[in-house]
């Protein structure tokens, strides 16, 4: 179990799983580069993160809910958690029967290749279950530019992924270690390529030592 002190923030995991050094370069050394696409992205993270609820028939919506679990070391914001009426799940003051939590994650762009967005849905479930002891099987994710809604089962798979991911993040931060540039495709897009030179030949170099010392024989 962590302390409240030593939690590690959600939007941590998706920086590691897009790539080491950019949760590395973010979060231990501080560096923060805006791009057009997190501009955009916290633009509309503004707007979604205002404090409210409201009703509809079976269909509660709390906005900007405040989320963590000691058990992982966690702690954000998610977006919106949805309740929906259900023969299980959880009681809400004032209101009859039981509801099941459903989290709903909003992303500026489409769905991205790799599965960076379902592992912080996934992470905020955990984080929501553990608060209200409860199961979440699903929740979804909103993306502006295809204005389309897409659920996202959390599979056994996909939540040993989000707890390894938030293990290693952990590991990462107490070590204050910064991995080395791995240049890739991921590197187009990415907020910190001007003050990460994955390209520089000082960067290569650090690479190729770090790999000399790690691939050594043990005499
Ligand atoms: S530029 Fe590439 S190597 Fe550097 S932090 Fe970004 S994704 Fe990682």
């Amino acid at each position: 179990m962590y302390s409240e002190d030593d939690l590690l923030p959600l939007s941590g995991l998706q920086h590691l799983a897009y790539c080491p050094r950019q949760f590395a370069l973010i979060h231990i050394e501080q560096v923060w580069a805006e791009n057009r696409f997190t501009a955009e992205g916290q633009l509309m993270h503004r707007r979604v993160n205002e404090e409210t609820h409201e009703s509809r028939g079976d269909l509660h919506i709390a906005h900007a809910v405040r989320v963590r679990s000691l058990q992982y070391g966690l702690s954000g914001i998610a977006d919106v958690v949805e309740f929906h009426r259900a023969a299980e799940g959880i009681t809400l003051a004032g209101k009859a029967g039981r509801w099941l939590p459903f989290p709903v994650e909003y992303k500026r762009g489409k769905p991205k290749q790799g599965n960076m967005d379902e592992v912080q849905l996934c992470a905020q479930a955990l984080c929501l279950e553990e608060m209200l002891g409860t199961g979440i099987p699903a929740g979804a994710l909103f993306y502006g530019k295809t204005r389309r809604r897409k659920e996202i089962a959390f599979t056994d798979g996909l939540r040993t992924q989000t707890i390894q991911l938030a293990e290693r993040m952990h590991a990462l931060w107490s070590a204050r270690q910064t991995p080395p540039a791995e240049f890739g495709p991921q590197c187009e897009q990415c907020s910190l390529m001007e003050c990460c030179m994955p390209q520089h030949p000082s960067a290569i170099r650090t690479r190729r030592y770090l790999e000399s010392i790690f691939t050594e024989d043990v005499p």
